[in-house]
């Protein structure tokens, strides 16, 4: 990532885990460490680049021991999608942000009212998802968004990375012009993840 689209970020969401920057441009500060000359954030919270002192930390969001319940509405990234499961980071827990995350799963019986043939048409890794947990069964958090509230709140492009725009039925990128599928949420886009 060069300096440029780091200054983008400043004062951006990321989650434990999230790319920040390499040493060779800043110096690892408060809430990140380095792994191989990367620089990452260790905390969900906010990216603090310093370009002045080419330094990067992270402000990090509430702590707290909290579990998801069932029942509860989740908040996460999807990390990786197979044709019948994503599997989600659970990062915030109704309004509670988590300092680390959970694991989810939403398996594609869970998603929709309707028959959804793969789950590369409801989410795709990196997007944001807001779901509901119906099971904790062997410490894994099963995920169900069959309703209207629930679903991707922001999506990116597979393409070029860019955030898509929901248009009628589909998704669409305004820098690249890839058209994609989602199962998006009702307020998709419009959420204030933190
Ligand atoms: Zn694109």
């Amino acid at each position: 990532m060069s300096s440029k689209s780091l200054k983008r970020k400043s004062g951006q969401f990321v989650l434990p885990g999230e790319r920040l920057g390499v040493i060779e441009e800043f110096v690892s500060n408060a809430g990140t460490y380095v792994k191989d000359g990367v620089i990452y954030s260790k905390v969900v919270g906010r990216a603090l680049p310093d370009t002045l002192n080419k330094r990067v930390s992270v402000y990090p969001l509430v702590r707290g021991a909290k579990v998801p319940k069932i029942g509860s509405k989740v908040l996460g990234q999807v990390t990786k999608v197979q044709k019948q499961n994503a599997f989600v980071r659970i990062f915030r827990i109704g309004e509670h942000q988590l300092s680390g995350y959970f694991s989810g799963i939403l398996h594609i019986s869970d998603v929709h009212l309707r028959y959804v043939d793969s789950m590369f048409n409801v989410c795709k890794p990196g997007d944001i998802i807001r779901a509901k947990v119906i099971s904790d069964k062997n410490g894994t958090f099963h995920l169900f968004t069959k309703d209207r509230e629930l679903g991707v709140v922001y999506a990116f492009c597979m393409q070029c990375g860019y955030i898509l725009e929901q248009k009628r039925q589909r998704m669409h990128c305004s820098r690249c012009g890839e058209i994609e599928k989602r199962k998006t949420a009702l307020d998709y886009g419009k959420c204030v993840i933190a």
